[in-house]
């Protein structure tokens, strides 16, 4: 029986900014560390901008690459995956669930079929997983909570070992009673903090030939950068 770490990410980008400090950190330690994309992040403003010929404020010119919801959604998980490997994790356990939702719809029910479905596929292994924590009091993204709230339930119900909950970092500023119960993660060291800034990297990688759009920094460049002069995040241990 193996250990295995197992973090479900809601949308392409919570795998670095929200819970990638804490991958990396425990990739470094040599753990079976897997990630699993709970959405297609295809409701995002940057699809239409793509497309619509207006100026943009990265790049020189204007952006005139149309793509229906699966292609831009393709786009974003290239980058999903980049940022993934640059954090350490091993190909093979860069996940995207096949029946993953449409950003904005993933309901506590369709998270915990997608949690579900990758416990199957463990059924003997002590499994430890990670996600952002549903945080009360602020104006969090209802996939997050939804998702976190599914895992909450399954470990209530004993689907799974260990549970970990991360406070994002952006909602630091907000007057959540959960972030009481939290403990500051940083970088380990000099090495880790390359990884990240890798993982960042990937986020801004534009290269249209290739399929990279920079769907992430055109979308959330202020929170990319943030995170990229400060990495952390906050991690409570449930059990
Ligand atoms: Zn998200
Ligand atoms: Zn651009």
């Amino acid at each position: 029986m193996g250990k295995i770490i197992a973090y479900f990410a809601p949308h392409q980008d919570d795998e670095l900014n929200n819970l990638g400090v804490d991958i990396c950190r425990e990739c470094e330690k040599g753990h079976d560390v897997f990630c699993t994309l709970c959405t297609d992040g295809s409701s995002s403003f940057v699809r239409k901008f793509l497309g619509n010929g207006e100026e943009c404020f990265l790049h020189p010119g204007r952006h005139v690459y149309h793509m229906e919801r699966p292609e831009f959604a393709m786009a974003r998980d290239r980058e999903y995956r980049a940022s993934c490997q640059s954090l350490g994790i091993r190909e093979d356990r860069i996940l995207i669930s096949p029946d993953r939702a449409q950003d904005g719809s993933l309901s506590v029910e369709k998270a915990e079929g997608i949690i579900r479905d990758f416990l199957a596929c463990h059924p003997q292994d002590e499994i430890t997983v990670k996600v952002i924590m549903p945080a009360s009091g602020c104006r969090q993204n209802p996939d997050h909570t939804n998702l976190g709230n599914a895992a909450k339930k399954l470990y209530a119900q004993g689907a799974f070992s260990h549970l970990e909950l991360f406070f994002e970092p952006l909602l630091w500023g907000e007057p959540s009673p959960e972030k009481a119960e939290v403990e500051r993660i940083d970088p380990e060291n000099g090495e880790q903090r390359k990884k990240i800034l890798k993982a960042v990297a990937a986020y801004n990688i534009w290269d249209p030939d290739k399929g990279f759009f920079a769907v992430g920094y055109h979308s959330v460049k202020d929170e990319f950068d943030a995170f990229a002069a400060d990495p952390h995040t906050y991690r409570k241990i449930v059990g």
